[in-house]
């Protein structure tokens, strides 16, 4: 396969890492997501010029795919810790997969990495070897702005019945 048909595959841990697309000249795709879940400054100045670059391009992945995805996460027990966007991201990379091109799922999620493995999609981490995860999850009301614990799986909001939404958020060691 030709270097220049991989294809990196950014979810929102990578951007908040410090991977930055506008530094490179390869080909990127995210799930439309990706931008509620980005929500610090820095990455999202660095997302948008990307975009505008046309180094980053923005794709839904394809119902099939998606329903792929998701049965690989349940036979590995992964679907407990993946996120519907997790999900969209596997299954954009299974596209890509499927399009005789090479993705490669770029993520600090250990549990994204995990299902990406078993779904033989390759994955490259943005941290430093034996550095610790530098990101979170946080889970809140898209209406009234109150936190829920991460694994918290209902889609509305208990207060106000608002959209409940995850945005990633760095760790402060
Ligand atoms: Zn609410």
């Amino acid at each position: 396969m030709d270097e220049k048909d991989e294809i990196y595959i950014l979810d929102s841990s990578a951007l908040i890492g410090g991977y930055n697309p506008n530094l490179t000249n390869a080909q990127h795709l995210i799930v439309p997501e990706v931008f509620e879940e980005v929500i610090d400054n820095r990455s999202r100045i660095i997302l948008n010029l990307a975009v505008s670059n046309n180094l980053v391009k923005v794709r839904e992945p394809t119902s099939a795919s998606i329903r792929v995805a998701s049965d690989a996460a349940k036979s590995t027990g992964d679907d407990f810790t993946l996120s519907s966007v997790d999900i969209h991201i596997l299954a954009l990379a299974l596209d890509v997969k499927n399009e005789n091109k090479n993705p490669i799922l770029v993520t600090d999620d250990y549990s994204l990495q995990n299902a990406a493995k078993t779904l033989g999609i390759p994955f490259k981490t943005v941290i430093r070897e034996g550095v610790k995860q530098r990101f979170h999850w946080v889970k809140y009301c898209v209406s009234c702005k109150k936190q829920y614990p991460t694994l918290y799986s209902e889609k509305v909001c208990e207060i106000c019945g608002g959209d409940i939404k995850r945005r990633v958020s760095k760790k402060v060691n």
